[in-house]
């Protein structure tokens, strides 16, 4: 039995299996090898295992953003049986007499290098397509597939750092808690983790390599402590732990369908945030009033490619569908940061999180601004839309927005599409935004308080360095100050403010909330009912 202590970012306790997720070493190496046919039947088997992880791949994307967008699986799956690709890595093999990974990877560079050469936009795309599949079919031949998703028993996944790209492709029924050696409370990966109501610690101090795949764990939150091989009285007691949670759960969810309003008769709207269309399941477990952030930067994540206008068009009429005519924030890109995705090409820089991201990446690359516009007004039609952008620092940014969202409905309406006048806010995560959001507030429909980037910004703190963890305090006399300029400068205008950063779910501070008189909460989903029960025990 060994026991680690770290940062908890879920306070929840799970029991299980552990699936450790290696670092993959993506150069691949050519060695001889003895018998090339085979090798050749040891591709033949990748190649039927790739296919049926595809295959599942398939499914879950059909049902959670639809055919169309799940079409790329079934593509994927036909390259695997395209006799050029087969017959070039058979020829490497047999011909060379060497290993089948490096087979893959020579074809895959060969093949993608056609492609990309085309004149053909369709074929264009196909190179990021025969180096997707290629990697996975490396990955499995070489022993370091994730499988992410693939398992059947959920897993307590064990890793040295997850990125938002790993977290966001895990398949999240299939996940009972993560432990990780790096990360910082504040990153995306951690909220994640929180979105879907896992018990998660990071900044354990183990060697991944000491850690057997298969063997059986506890991850206690409350506790903020990782278990491996825990003995039978370990193994009762987190039962035991388990057991009480449930309880409580249960007793929370006799909070369903009530009002939530304090004492005196104050509302204070109760909203979720989801990353993903595949999110939405906590939220109507969890009676959310609403959405009020839908970080749709996660729909560009974990793919090889810009999703389409049509892809992102289906994912946002989902939510909205779903939602049945409860208010949808949808917030714009905010990608760069940690949230990375290499076809944007971004290239490195000294500071990220003072970087080009989000909204200044909207501004300069306007097309991929307007593609998402196009999506989210066209499902402006099928529920109730509300639009925000992020790392707003001036009047002139929204002044420019607005002409580009002028410039996108006058092409739809010169197509006859149709859409909806939707409410457009902006997030207030940058101490400029608070010092002139007595005229911010002049332009805009609402205020929604990033307290991450506020309180990362306001303390120079960068939010995803672990070491500061313990300097991060969102709690700071000049983050609730800030949020006190914030919303009284909204209400003057006759604004309404929200909070959607993770401070909002902070019992301690609800109570400061309301007397700030913050009109709206957006949390983890599985907050939601928690905070109902604080804010009705409110005088
Ligand atoms: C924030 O900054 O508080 C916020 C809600 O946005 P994100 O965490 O995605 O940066
Ligand atoms: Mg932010």
């Amino acid at each position: 039995m060994e026991k680690y202590s770290g940062k908890s970012v879920y306070k929840g306790v799970a029991l299980g299996r552990v699936m450790v997720l290696a670092k993959t070493d993506d150069s691949v190496k050519r060695t001889r090898v003895a018998d090339p046919e085979a090798e050749f039947a040891r591709f033949e088997a990748a190649c039927d295992t790739a296919k049926e992880q595809l295959q599942k791949l398939y499914e879950k994307a059909v049902a959670e953003v639809g055919e169309a967008s799940a079409a790329i699986f079934e593509v994927h799956q036909m390259m695997l049986e395209d006799e050029d690709y087969i017959e070039s890595v058979q020829g490497i093999i047999t011909g060379e007499g060497v290993n089948a990974e490096y087979a893959v990877a020579v074809t895959s560079d060969n093949f993608s290098e056609i492609f990309a050469s085309m004149d053909d936009d369709y074929m264009k795309a196909r190179a990021a397509d025969v180096k997707d599949i290629s990697n996975r079919l490396v990955r499995i031949l070489s022993g370091t597939d994730t499988g992410t998703g693939m398992t059947d028993e959920p897993v307590i996944i064990v890793a040295d750092d997850l990125t938002p790209s790993e977290t966001v492709q895990m398949d999240k029924d299939k996940i009972l808690a993560f432990v990780t050696i790096h990360g910082s409370t504040n990153s995306h990966t951690a909220i994640l983790a929180r979105m879907m109501n896992i018990p998660a610690i990071i900044g354990a101090p183990f060697e991944l390599e000491s850690i057997e795949n298969n063997c059986m764990a506890i991850v206690d939150g409350i506790k903020g402590e990782v278990i491996f091989d825990p003995d039978e009285k370990a193994v009762q007691e987190a039962k035991t732990k388990i057991a009480k949670e449930e309880e409580k759960h249960k007793l929370l969810l006799e909070l369903k369908g009530k009002e939530t309003k304090t004492k005196s008769g104050k509302e204070i709207k109760l909203y979720a945030n989801i990353g993903n269309v595949s999110d939405l399941a906590y939220v109507l477990e969890n009676d959310a009033g609403g959405i009020g952030l839908m970080r749709s930067e996660f729909l560009y994540l974990g793919r090889e490619d810009f999703p389409t206008e049509e892809e992102q068009f289906q994912a946002y009429k989902k939510v909205l569908q779903t939602m049945a005519g409860k208010k949808v924030i949808i917030r714009t890109l905010d990608i760069g940061a940690d949230k990375k995705a290499d076809y944007f090409n971004l290239g490195e820089e000294d500071n990220p999180a003072l970087g080009y991201r989000a909204i200044r990446i909207c501004l300069t690359q306007t097309e991929i601004f307007k593609t998402q516009l196009r999506a989210l007004l066209r499902a402006s039609n099928y529920g109730n839309l509300s639009i925000m952008y992020p790392m707003i620092i001036s009047v002139e940014e929204v002044k420019k927005i607005y002409e580009i969202v002028n410039e996108v409905k006058q092409e739809l309406d010169e197509k006859k599409i149709p859409y909806k006048d939707v409410e457009q806010g902006i997030m207030i995560e940058t101490p400029a935004s608070v010092m002139i959001s007595d005229e911010l507030a002049k332009y805009v429909d609402f205020f929604s308080v990033g307290t991450n980037d506020l309180t990362q910004y306001t303390l120079a703190i960068d939010r995803q360095n672990e070491k500061l963890d313990a300097f991060y305090n969102p709690h700071h006399e000049a983050i609730l100050r800030m949020l006190r300029i914030a919303a009284d400068n909204a209400h003057k205008e006759g604004k309404w403010i929200g909070i959607c950063g993770e401070l909002g779910a902070d019992p301690e501070l609800t109570e400061t909330f309301a007397e700030m008189g913050i009109d709206e909460l957006s949390v983890s989903p599985s907050m939601v009912l928690p905070l109902r029960k604080i804010i009705r025990d409110i005088p």
